[in-house]
């Protein structure tokens, strides 16, 4: 059996799930978190058990605080090896010209993405702290760093996520526990379905990543190697 646990919030599809059957390859027991999709989420998890690791599913909604906080801790007492991995991954897109952009669409969007961090993040750190050991990792955006036409709510909240890291960073760097965020740029899932295809032709690398390219970044910040990388934000972008 694994002797810790790795927590991957948004892991029924896309990056969160090849991040999921990643870092069950390197050897944690993955809890693969979902809000929805509940077949996919048995799906990931079918997978990674089929493959010789080690998985279970847990339904909530990080943008809900109430309902993130009972499932942690109905997390923390049932099984006593530590959640030594945290890859804050669910995130939503709620695209729109800012003019057009309702309040729903900012709250949806500001909701999951930061939100989410402080309350998924924040009952994970004493444990953390209390086993000496520890890996953040945060998926922020290309959207963050350039902006994007549209997308006022998710760079903003994206750009957040860089602001928490780099200051959850500092706060935790004694304790053996670093705190870091993923850049991607366009990377084949559902989320982008829909860009168009001019978007593409301004990628260097004339593609979309994929969700395993992005898995393969996360599993190094979370791998013993990576104990003096902290407070970083590390693009996956293709050169975008
Ligand atoms: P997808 O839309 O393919 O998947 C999103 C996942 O998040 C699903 O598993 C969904 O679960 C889950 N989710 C959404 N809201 C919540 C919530 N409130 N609570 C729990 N789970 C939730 O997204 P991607 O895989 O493309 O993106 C993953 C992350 O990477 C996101 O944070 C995204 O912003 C970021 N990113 C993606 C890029 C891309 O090009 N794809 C580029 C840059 C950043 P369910 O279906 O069960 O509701």
């Amino acid at each position: 059996m694994s002797e810790r646990r790795a927590l991957v919030t948004g892991a029924s599809r896309g990056i969160g799930a090849a991040v999921a059957r990643r870092l069950a390859r390197d050897g944690y027991a993955v809890i693969v978190n979902y809000r929805s999709a509940e077949d996919a989420a048995a799906e990931v998890v079918a997978n990674i058990v089929a493959a010789g690791g080690e998985a279970r599913a847990v339904r909530f909604d990080v943008a809900d605080r109430v309902a993130t906080d009972a499932a942690l801790a109905a997390l923390l007492e049932d099984d006593p090896r530590p959640i030594a991995v945290l890859v804050n991954n669910a995130g939503v897109v709620a695209d729109a010209a800012f003019p057009a952009m309702e309040w729903d669409a900012w709250e949806h969007v500001t909701r999951t993405t930061l939100d989410g961090f402080y309350n998924v993040t924040r009952p994970l750190v004493m444990p953390m702290v209390r086993h000496r050991w520890g890996r953040i990792i945060s998926m922020s955006s290309v959207s963050a760093i350039r902006g994007n036409r549209g997308q006022v709510n998710y760079a903003a909240s994206k750009a957040g996520i860089i602001g928490a890291t780099k200051s959850l960073a500092i706060e935790l760097a004694k304790r053996k526990i670093t705190v870091n965020a993923v850049a991607p740029g366009l990377i084949e899932t559902e989320m982008t379905a829909n860009v168009p295809e001019f978007v593409t032709k301004q990628i260097p690398a004339q593609r979309y990543g994929t969700p395993d390219e992005v898995a393969a970044v996360v599993s190094f910040l979370a791998s013993p190697e990576a104990s003096y990388v902290t407070g970083q934000v590390i693009g996956v972008d293709g050169g975008f």
